[in-house]
């Protein structure tokens, strides 16, 4: 819900710079009025909302062909196809491993009745797409090589949770590095794919 951001990391405090007339402003704006309309509930009824603002989750059971950067870029080196970077490759984001996201999640809903959030849900560790790339080959090996297309329009530059309120409300931090996580989920398309 953040878009191209001009503050980075991003904080829950910060309002993003979202265009909404783009080709994927649908996406931003929908997160965006979405929690608009938790809120109006929350401010008229009363009720009991809480708000998660997730960053860039992967990890198993991701599915093979719904054009995510993780998911397409293992699909690809396993397939030995080549690997296809957007743009220079060097837009960042923050990839958090699943499992460590429904540790927030359920820190989350823990949380007493007042407390709505938003709050962020995201591993820190900031990463290029060519880095991914780099790691993801390292980890599949095989022939793949890296093809650049043209970056989609209103792609975000740089992506990276400001998570200090989850770590001293929730005492949530992700512990699965990357290249730990990325091993699951290669390991997890092989078999899905049977390759
Ligand atoms: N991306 C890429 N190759 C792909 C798919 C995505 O280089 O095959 C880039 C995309 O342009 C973006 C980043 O990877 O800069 C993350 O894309 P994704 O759709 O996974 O997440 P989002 O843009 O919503 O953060």
């Amino acid at each position: 819900m953040y878009g191209d951001p001009e503050v980075h990391p991003q904080p829950e405090s910060y309002w993003g710079k979202v265009n909404p007339i783009g080709p994927r402003s649908c996406y931003d704006e929908g997160k965006r009025c979405a929690e608009t309309l938790f809120f109006d509930y929350h401010q008229q009824h009363s009720l009991d909302i809480k708000v998660a603002r997730i960053f860039n989750t992967y990890g198993p059971r991701m599915h093979p062909n719904d054009g995510r950067v993780v998911s397409n870029f293992i699909v690809q080196a396993l397939k030995g196809e080549d690997i296809t970077i957007y743009g220079d490759g060097q837009q960042t984001r923050s990839f958090c491993y699943v499992d460590d996201l429904i540790e927030g999640f359920v820190k989350l809903m823990n949380t007493e009745a007042g407390f709505t959030g938003p709050v962020n849900l995201g591993n820190p560790s900031e990463f290029t797409m060519l880095e991914l790339a780099e790691m993801v080959l390292k980890l599949v090996g095989g022939k793949s090589r890296l093809s650049f297309l043209p970056l989609p329009a209103d792609d975000p530059r740089q992506r990276q949770p400001d998570i200090s309120l989850a770590q001293t409300k929730l005492s949530w931090a992700p512990q699965v590095p990357l290249n730990d996580g990325l091993k699951e989920t290669v390991a997890y398309f092989r078999k899905l794919l049977g390759l």
